[in-house]
């Protein structure tokens, strides 16, 4: 079962920087899949045109079997399903409250008041944010900040987690517990697909790993045959 089929996709951003290149790649349900490239090759790119942010240029891209349609109603589908956390938290928070922003996004599906309650209660629970539930957001740390962006996501339940380096600014003691914190968001049908840096994280919680380099994918497989190739 596949939740995304891209075939040939390219993109070109307007100043005409190839930023992808013929990508062909399937996102199958119940994986945890770790895209490793260095600056520049692609890897947000990529994200932004999974929860159809970018449209691509040419090629083409699918979610659960369906080509993606950019409509308002199309689009807002697509986004409670295939859910981004940022690399900068600050692009993603608001203002106001932690309460208020992991609201933000759950208010919006037009669900009852009760499934949204018990969706924050169940997200909070999952980031250990409730003590941060009355504070400004521009009060909490980084790390803080990136636990309440996560919430945000959660709570709408997405069937896709796409995870823009979650270890980016958190110190070697931070970033071991982000593996645990990885192990709580699955749930047997999730995917999750994490852009990082880091190769050790990669090699500890992925089951598949994908490498980009200039806007192509270089390797696509398992974490094993991977490291040992060569
Ligand atoms: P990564 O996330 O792997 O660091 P990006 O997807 O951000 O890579 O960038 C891929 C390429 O696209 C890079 O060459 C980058 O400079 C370029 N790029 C990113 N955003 C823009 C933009 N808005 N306009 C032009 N080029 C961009
Ligand atoms: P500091 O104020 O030192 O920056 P943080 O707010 O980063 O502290 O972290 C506070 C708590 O949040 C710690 O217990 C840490 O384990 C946890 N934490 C920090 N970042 C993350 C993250 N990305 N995912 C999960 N837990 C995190």
């Amino acid at each position: 079962d596949l939740y995304f089929d891209l075939t040939h996709l390219s993109y070109a951003y307007a100043d005409g920087t190839n930023a992808l290149t013929d990508i062909t790649l399937q996102l199958p349900k119940g994986k945890k899949i770790a895209l490793l490239g260095h600056n520049g090759a692609g890897k947000s790119t990529l994200f932004q045109h999974l929860n159809g942010i970018l449209k691509p240029t040419a090629g083409s891209i699918s979610f659960c079997g369906k080509e993606l349609n950019y409509s308002r109603k199309a689009l807002k589908e697509l986004r409670q399903q295939v859910g981004i956390v940022f690399q900068d938290a600050d692009n993603q928070l608001f203002s106001g409250t932690v309460k208020q922003d992991i609201a933000f996004g759950p208010l919006n599906l037009g669900w009852t008041t009760e499934k949204i309650e018990e969706k924050i209660a169940w997200a909070v629970a999952q980031t250990q944010v409730e003590a941060l539930l009355d504070k400004p957001i521009h009060f909490l740390s980084v790390g803080q900040k990136k636990r309440v962006a996560m919430a945000g996501v959660l709570a709408m339940e997405p069937s896709v987690l796409l995870l823009d380096e979650p270890t980016a600014g958190l110190d070697n003691y931070y970033s071991a517990q982000v593996l645990q914190y990885l192990a709580m968001l699955e749930n047997g049908e999730r995917t999750i697909l994490l852009a990082t840096h880091d190769i050790s994280l990669a090699y500890e919680w992925a089951d598949q790993i994908i490498v980009m380099e200039a806007g192509r994918i270089i390797y696509n497989g398992d974490p094993v045959a991977m490291f040992f190739q060569e």
